[in-house]
């Protein structure tokens, strides 16, 4: 079975550190099925709330450009 890179926290998303988190107990106890978990529901909550893996500030309803205005001639 081929494993995906598992899914970053999301940075300043309390959801997401909180995910992160459980992910990291099962971790230190080598509970890979809760880690397994832990990765699906990140990447569910993600999918939902985030949309894209990285967040992209430029995306959102950026007003386009004035047109350039012509000069009239005198
Ligand atoms: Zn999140």
């Amino acid at each position: 079975m081929h494993f995906d890179r598992p899914p970053q926290p999301a940075p300043g998303c309390a959801d997401c550190a909180e995910l992160d988190r459980l992910r990291r107990n099962a971790r230190d106890v080598y509970d890979h099925s809760a880690v397994t978990d832990a990765n699906v529901l990140l990447r569910q909550h993600q999918r939902a709330e985030h949309r894209r893996p990285e967040p992209a500030p430029q995306a959102l309803s950026a007003p386009e450009p004035p047109p350039r205005r012509k000069r009239r001639h005198p």
